[in-house]
């Protein structure tokens, strides 16, 4: 009998004994391949680098308290990623995961507007089928409705407008170009109806991760955000928790829009699962308007800036910008996005295959044409999960009722250490088990 809370008592989990490259190996001997830890282990198990790297900040210090000292590691991380960052994005705050990255981002944001005298913008704006953590913060900001709706009243204020989510989103009679516009003047629509005097910002992921599988934004969109954002002062909060960190073949997944958000958040394959570590960085305006006002961010953790933590990311870090690893991300994302099409795309339960880089999803419905989704008692999601693994595969399906969208989806995200094979074997398990 465990004395552990599992999320879900009633499952019976394999036990992880140990993990090797894209492998994760129980302790009967089977061998799993890790596509679905959820966007985190992008080098694989046992860097040797990695582990080095933690080691040896282990050996000199291992933990110092924010409120007493800086570390090089932290200091290094810093310079690093505000090296790295687009735009003016040169101030960065680490944490310990996602949500308390995101808590981080929408506490920082409503203090930028309390320094500048304007207490009023304490709203803010996300989309529907949007997840941002689980944290009640988070969660208030997250438009994921089944997650929400067991916690309400949550909070903060927070209007939802739609997802950029072409697949069950744009109108025969629009463009791809006229449908990214029309979402996006959602945002206008959203901030007239409060007043833009009571909007302090909007998040949303720039490419949604766990709750739609893979999905990009149509081009035009984020730029039209980034233009409604500078036209009411309102600030744009890019929560690349999931698909950044090069997830999508750049390092920021906000560089292949052409935009520069106010704060981006960070997480996940920053360190790679090697460590708990998540972050976020936001531009001069806003880190001058907090030390030129009070000079005190009101905000931080026991581990905020913790030294293996720091010193494994940058290890990490290092070690993908050395290897050449996004262009490893783009040429196998490619391979992997090309191997699901030839595997499923004239399924006849397989509507959609979308994605970039190392992330790319694949949506599950009873009828490919019509789009008609399948019955969501079928649970398929449930079913695929369970066969993969069958199969020796972690692939991460998400599905049920999402705001009145029925559509069972599986996400893949394999390391940016995978080769040609690797690929291939992902491609063919998921085969078996779909
Ligand atoms: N934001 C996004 C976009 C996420 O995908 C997640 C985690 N799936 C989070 C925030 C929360 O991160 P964590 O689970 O590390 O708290």
């Amino acid at each position: 009998m465990t004395h552990v809370i599992h999320r879900n008592p009633k499952a019976n989990y394999p036990v992880a004994a140990s993990g090797e490259g894209p492998y994760i190996i129980d302790d009967a001997g089977k061998k799993y391949f890790d596509a679905g830890d959820a966007a985190v282990s992008c080098l694989g198990h046992s860097n040797d680098s990695v582990a080095k790297a933690m080691k040896a900040q282990i050996d000199s210090i291992s933990f110092t308290h924010s409120g007493f000292f800086t570390n090089p590691a932290m200091e290094g991380l810093a310079t690093f990623l505000a090296g790295k960052a687009p735009g003016d994005l040169n101030h960065v705050f680490f944490v310990s995961g996602g949500s308390e990255a995101v808590e981080s981002a929408l506490k920082l944001a409503r203090q930028y507007f309390l320094e500048k005298g304007e207490p009023s913008r304490t709203r803010f704006i996300s989309r529907r089928q949007s997840y941002h953590g689980n944290t009640l913060g988070a969660l208030s900001a997250g438009g994921n409705l089944w997650r929400r709706e067991p916690f309400a009243p949550l909070l903060l204020p927070v209007d939802l407008i739609s997802p950029c989510y072409e697949y069950r989103g744009r109108r025969d009679d629009e463009t791809d170009w006229e449908f990214g516009q029309r979402t996006a003047d959602e945002l206008e629509a959203a901030l007239m109806a409060q007043g833009p005097e009571n909007i302090c910002a909007f998040i949303c992921e720039p490419v949604v991760g766990a709750t739609l599988g893979a999905v990009p934004a149509v081009a035009g969109y984020f730029t039209r955000i980034r233009e409604i954002c500078d036209q009411y002062g309102v600030l744009f909060i890019a929560d690349e928790v999931m698909c950044g960190m090069g997830r999508t073949g750049s390092l920021f997944a906000v560089e292949q829009e052409n935009i520069v958000p106010d704060i981006l958040v960070m997480a996940k394959g920053l360190g790679a699962g090697y460590q708990p570590i998540g972050a976020m960085m936001c531009t001069d305006e806003i880190y001058n308007a907090i030390v030129d006002g009070s000079g005190f961010f009101q905000h931080g953790h026991t581990y905020l800036g913790h030294p293996v933590a720091c010193a494994g990311a940058l290890a990490v870090q290092q070690y993908i910008e050395d290897n050449d690893l996004l262009s490893n991300v783009q040429l196998r994302g490619q391979q992997l996005r090309e191997g699901l099409m030839a595997r499923f795309g004239n399924n006849a339960c397989v509507g959609d295959i979308r994605g970039r880089g190392l992330f790319q999803g694949m949506e599950i419905v009873a009828d490919r044409l019509t789009k008609e989704p399948l019955d969501p008692a079928l649970k398929v999601h449930v079913k695929i999960k369970a066969a993969a693994m069958d199969e020796g595969l972690m692939c991460y399906p998400m599905g049920g009722t999402i705001d009145g969208h029925r559509g069972d989806h599986v996400l893949l995200a394999p390391p940016f250490i995978v080769d040609e094979s690797h690929v291939d074997e992902v491609v063919s398990k998921l085969g078996r088990a779909v």
